[in-house]
């Protein structure tokens, strides 16, 4: 029987950006916390305020390996990969293996003790998308062998694996798929636009928008990411679903450039570099599905959200 006095959380990618604001969550539910994590492209320094929590422990762990044995575990977050497009790049097999054998792993080790598995997937599987805004049901549009491919071939593939492990033994599993996310702890040198545009714009350096700046994104504040993240592990009904996570405000670069700009009064200027390959146009979720599944949707407006980031990488 499951011990009744603190379910048990593993948090895979415990001490990346989102993984470590999930691990605080689920502390303050009164969860005893395991992280893992190889620090491939996550920080001890996100998760060093809790070293000494009696309900948290760290240990440096790659996934692709097999699970370690631990005591009685409840709910099992798989977030463990490289997500930036630049670390995706560059840890092209480790992300490859993250999501595919590091998968399997955390399925096989879910399902010996019973709990219930959560895989972190991601908007890119619906690649460059030909529908707009994304709805769960639609396929994708995605090159199977570009440079963005280690990437979302090895989710889909982690998803068609969840899947795998629902139909064919049973197991307690759901799918989020996680629009672009932005909020304190994201590594400066992250690469991605939000983390790049302000620690620019903050630096006096010139903004760096690729291609024209007409694609668009969404994005999502992390607070109200990780309470989708719980809502889709602890609410019912949610086994063998997959949920779209994402703030559906759409901006084109351009307009986040010059938000970026005017909300931190910079004298940095915009310029323009070339567009990385296979980026794509458009991406908006559609959260009806998470609206209605979960009861969820985002609070945190764009304007607030990049206020705050703004004010923890002045702080940091
Ligand atoms: N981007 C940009 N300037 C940057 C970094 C990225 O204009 O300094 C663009 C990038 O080409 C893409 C969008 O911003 O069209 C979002 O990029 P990000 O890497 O943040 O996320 P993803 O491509 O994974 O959605």
């Amino acid at each position: 029987m499951k011990s009744p006095k603190h379910k048990v959380s593993v948090v895979t990618g415990g001490a990346g950006f989102i993984g470590s604001h999930l691990c605080d969550s689920l502390i303050a539910l009164g969860h005893q916390v395991f992280a893992l994590d190889n620090l491939l492209t996550g920080s001890e320094s996100n998760i060093e305020h809790l070293a000494s929590h009696p309900l948290f422990t760290f240990v440096r762990y790659d996934v692709t390996h097999e699970m370690p044995i631990m005591p009685d575990v409840h709910y099992v977050f798989h977030l463990a990969s490289p997500a930036s497009v630049p670390d995706y790049q560059k840890y092209s097999e480790e992300t490859a293996l993250v999501n595919s054998v590091g998968t399997r792993n955390l399925l096989k080790f879910t399902r010996a003790y019973r709990a219930q598995f959560l895989y972190a997937s991601t908007s890119e599987v619906y690649g460059s998308p030909l529908e707009h805004p994304q709805k769960e049901t639609y396929w994708g549009n995605v090159n199977p062998n570009g440079v963005r491919s280690c990437y979302d071939e090895s989710k889909r593939f982690g998803e068609m694996m969840t899947m795998l492990y629902v139909r064919k033994y049973g197991l307690d599993a759901r799918i989020v798929r996680i629009f672009n996310t932005y909020g304190p702890r994201m590594r400066k040198d992250d690469g991605r636009v939000v983390s790049n545009l302000i620690n620019q714009a903050l630096s006096s350096l010139a903004m760096t928008v690729y291609g024209g700046g007409s694609q668009t994104r969404s994005f999502c504040y992390v607070s109200d990411l990780v309470d989708g993240i719980l809502r889709a592990m602890l609410s019912p009904k949610t086994n063998g679903e997959v949920i779209n996570l994402g703030n559906p405000e759409e901006y084109t670069m351009i307009e986040l450039a010059k938000k970026i700009q005017a909300m931190t009064k910079t004298t940095s200027e915009i310029v323009f570099n070339p567009l990385p390959e296979d980026d794509p146009d458009r991406r908006k979720p559609d959260i009806s599905k998470a609206k209605t599944l979960l009861g969820w949707k985002p609070t945190v407006s764009v304007n607030d959200g990049l206020k705050k980031t703004i004010e923890y990488y002045r702080n940091s």
